[in-house]
């Protein structure tokens, strides 16, 4: 735990959080309930091991919702923004982290796409299409 913790918070700043590195992984997750769930092409999600996650402000009021014919598929929200927020993954000692919400920078870089197969008809990989610091 040498790392400096890096903070996490949501939209309206009334769940936050802080992670330790390093983390189990980072990959970017394609398949189709994380789409749905991001509302994006795909979710970005730090897994962390629970020893080095601390919630600081909110925990009680996160809702969680358990897809019921997922193994472990689960989202976690903050009631009043609608932020995704940490949860605890069922059946592993890992918390997932949406890397959207992380304040600063986590060090770490996704290493992996996963469910590629699964991926949005409509994704474009930024590589592939120009770029702009703002609005274009
Ligand atoms: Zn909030
Ligand atoms: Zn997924």
């Amino acid at each position: 735990m040498d790392a400096m913790p890096v903070t996490g918070s949501c939209l309206c700043g009334a769940v936050r959080f802080e992670i330790e590195a390093p983390y189990a992984a980072f990959r970017y997750c394609h398949c189709s309930r994380c789409q749905k769930a991001s509302g994006s092409a795909h979710a970005a999600n730090v897994f962390v091991p629970e020893t080095q996650f601390r919630w600081l402000a909110g925990e009680a009021s996160v809702r969680r919702f358990d897809l019921p014919s997922a193994k472990r598929f689960a989202v976690s929200f903050c009631p009043q923004c609608g932020t995704r927020v940490p949860h605890k993954v069922a059946t592993t000692a890992n918390m997932l982290i949406p890397a959207g919400v992380l304040d600063g920078d986590p060090g770490a870089r996704p290493d992996m796409s996963i469910f590629w197969k699964s991926k949005a008809a409509w994704y474009v990989a930024p590589a592939d299409m120009p770029v702009h610091d703002e609005y274009g």
